[in-house]
């Protein structure tokens, strides 16, 4: 036995207007024994930059002598965003959807995020599961979410780990404000149409690393391998809370500067009308917005960046479920 082998390959995903070529780099990791693929990808929202430091020590720490089966590995499936720090592309460089994880299955004759994503599709439809590897903001509990009824990947999810487990409706049962926003072309989503248990992981924050999370990423994901049974051993029971996520987070009023209420941490239970924050106008101090939660549940995201436009999220509270 050879224990086990890994090769990194470049591969091409689009063209630029200037015929730079758009590459990134795959990473494989054959077992001996033979066994399921999984494939993760992190940085299709280029400044969520802790997946693609949780990949980096995966691949220190992914025990290949161990591996039975293949992983697939995309430290960063978006160089465009991933070079601009950003969420998306500017417009200029596509002008059908500037966010690529709104454009899944992807079309090898379309625009540049349908041609990345159609790259990319190639190792997902080979795959047996999926983890697709997102961050939020600072302010953000790190969650994992998945398609409501979808058993498998709601296991895949429980496997991960983290603070909480969210559902999210899809299809039909999905609010008009999903389809509105184009959530039926996320990677997760379209994937698990194809019947690929997919999950996707928020770790809390973007742009900066942060030990704390990236740790419970590698964590997670070696924990993944477990469960698939790409590595030996038992994934330890959680007792994680699971949530709906609801999407109709609460929203600024108006504009202004947002005070948090102080008192509230993300991740605590609160009750429908809990106050949230206030919007004060910054010249006359008069206060615009008694921010307050529209529905009792799991506090999962607050704003703490304080200078608001109306509109914007104040903070996301889901739906505690039961099973
Ligand atoms: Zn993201």
């Amino acid at each position: 036995m050879s224990g086990g082998t890994h090769t990194a390959e470049q591969i091409t995903l689009a063209r630029l207007p200037s015929g730079v070529e758009l590459t990134t780099t795959v990473h494989t990791y054959r077992g001996d024994e033979p066994g399921p693929t999984l494939y993760v990808q992190a940085a299709q929202h280029g400044r969520e930059i802790n997946g693609t430091e949780v990949l980096r020590r995966f691949h220190d720490r992914l025990p290949l002598e161990s591996l039975s089966g293949t992983v697939v590995a995309v430290p960063v499936a978006n160089p465009l965003t991933f070079d601009h720090v950003s969420y998306t592309t500017p417009e200029q460089l596509d002008s059908v959807n500037q966010n690529m994880n709104r454009v899944w299955p992807g079309d090898e004759n379309g625009s540049l995020h349908q041609r990345m994503a159609a790259r990319l599709w190639e190792y997902v439809t080979a795959a047996d599961a999926l983890v697709d590897l997102h961050t939020g903001s600072p302010d953000m509990l790190p969650h994992v979410v998945y398609r409501e009824g979808d058993d498998r990947s709601r296991r895949l999810g429980e496997a991960f780990g983290t603070d909480l487990l969210l559902s999210e409706q899809a299809d039909d049962d999905a609010p008009d404000e999903w389809h509105r926003r184009g959530f039926a072309s996320k990677l997760r989503v379209v994937a698990a149409d194809e019947g690929i248990p997919s999950i996707t992981p928020e770790l809390a924050y973007n742009k900066q690393i942060l030990e704390e999370v990236v740790e419970a990423g590698v964590e997670g994901l070696l924990d993944v391998c477990r469960y698939l049974d790409l590595l030996p051993g038992d994934v330890p029971e959680r007792d994680q809370p699971l949530a709906r996520n609801h999407l109709g987070q609460v929203t600024a009023d108006d504009s202004g500067l947002f005070r948090p209420n102080p008192s509230l941490e993300v991740g605590e239970s609160i009750e429908e009308g809990t106050s949230i924050g206030t919007i004060y106008h910054p010249t006359t101090y008069e206060p615009l917005h008694e921010a307050s939660a529209d529905r009792s549940g799991i506090l999962y995201a607050l704003t703490q960046e304080a200078t608001v436009t109306a509109g914007d999220q104040l903070a996301s509270v889901a739906l505690i479920r039961e099973a």
